[in-house]
């Protein structure tokens, strides 16, 4: 035998002794988790959709596993930030994430995602699925969505709407219903709809498309203008507003949903900690009533368990991958 393949062979070796003893770390450290707080990454800014369902989630969590859940709020790029930071992060569960549909349509609208939305994450559950909405600031001067639409045409040229980022559901949802629609119109790109509200309450863009999570409280204070909501039923939460479907675009529908992932490969005492703690968020009343005041709308518990998203997350890519590349919409 040469030297150099008996120098390979003791490397092999030495590597194998060191994964499995890493692997015993992982395994070892898992018997007790969660024994340090966990991180719950939140791909967009504080104070929007994501946030909210996130926050809410995370203090139940926080009370079954008896560690803090932390929202760490990375937004930008629509969301892929944050979600590539939680591909890479280390599979030993305290690094999770919450995210939403845009997760399904990151790799059709994005043309250089640097990870697999599917095979670099394990899924922990669906958490609940939210209607948009399509809402203008106070000052615009439409005032349904008939007058909305007319006035888009009339003014397409120097209307502005705000949107989370390339992929985000804000934007998705201003592209198709402005395809739909038939006119371009520029987007602002902020770094989650938090922000964007900052500003639209503001005046500084004319309208957004949102979650109800998000667009609900300023509705119904008066501070913007709901015109419709995205969804083919009309939304408790907004109950004045009509479906886009049932006036001016049959047929349009977008809704989002919401998810918890972790990185690829957490140990399963993790995995199962958390599927049932997120298990028993979704039934603490306190999250029930909160999300059903904002417009939320319960999955089915069958369908929130890790392998029904995994298939939900798989029919979700292929579905927005159609409809995507059928518009003839682009990220960038
Ligand atoms: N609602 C945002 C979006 O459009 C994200 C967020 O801020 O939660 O994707």
């Amino acid at each position: 035998m040469s030297s150099s393949s008996s120098f390979r062979r003791a490397l092999l070796s030495g590597a194998l002794a060191f994964a499995a003893a890493s692997s015993f770390a992982v395994s070892a450290h898992a018997q007790g988790y969660p024994n340090k707080p966990i991180t719950l990454v939140v791909p967009a800014a504080a104070g929007g959709p994501t946030d909210t369902v996130a926050r809410l989630i995370a203090e139940s969590m926080s009370k079954t596993l008896g560690q803090t859940v932390v929202v760490d709020n990375t937004g930008g790029a629509g969301g892929t930030i944050g979600m590539a930071r939680v591909a890479r992060a280390a599979p030993d569960g305290y690094t999770i994430a919450v995210w939403h549909i845009a997760h399904s349509t990151a790799p059709s609208l994005y043309d250089d995602l640097k990870y697999n939305v599917v095979n670099d994450f394990d899924s922990i559950g669906r958490i609940t699925d939210v209607p948009m909405t399509i809402v203008g600031k106070a000052a615009l001067p439409p005032n349904n969505i008939a007058e909305f639409v007319a006035w888009l045409r009339a003014n397409a040229a120097k209307a502005t709407y705000g949107h989370a980022g390339i992929g985000s559901a804000s934007h998705l949802c201003g592209l198709m219903f402005l395809k739909e629609v038939g006119v371009k119109v520029e987007g602002v790109g902020y770094r989650g709809t938090g922000p964007a509200m900052i500003d639209l309450l503001a005046g500084q863009f004319d309208f957004m498309c949102d979650q109800t999570t998000g667009t609900t409280g300023p509705i119904k204070d008066g501070k913007i203008k709901g015109y419709a909501v995205t969804t083919k039923f009309k939304v408790s939460s907004v109950p004045d507003l009509p479906t886009l479907d049932s006036t001016v675009l049959p047929g349009f529908e977008v809704s989002a949903w919401h998810a918890m992932w972790a990185p690829k490969g957490i140990p399963k005492a993790a995995t199962d900690k958390l599927v049932a703690a997120l298990q028993i968020a979704l039934k603490d009343p306190k999250v029930i009533e909160r999300f059903a005041s904002l417009g939320t709308v319960p999955v089915d518990p069958s369908l929130t368990q890790p392998a029904a998203l995994k298939s939900h997350l798989e029919a979700e890519v292929k579905r927005w991958g159609e409809v995507i590349k059928a518009a003839g919409v682009k990220g960038n």
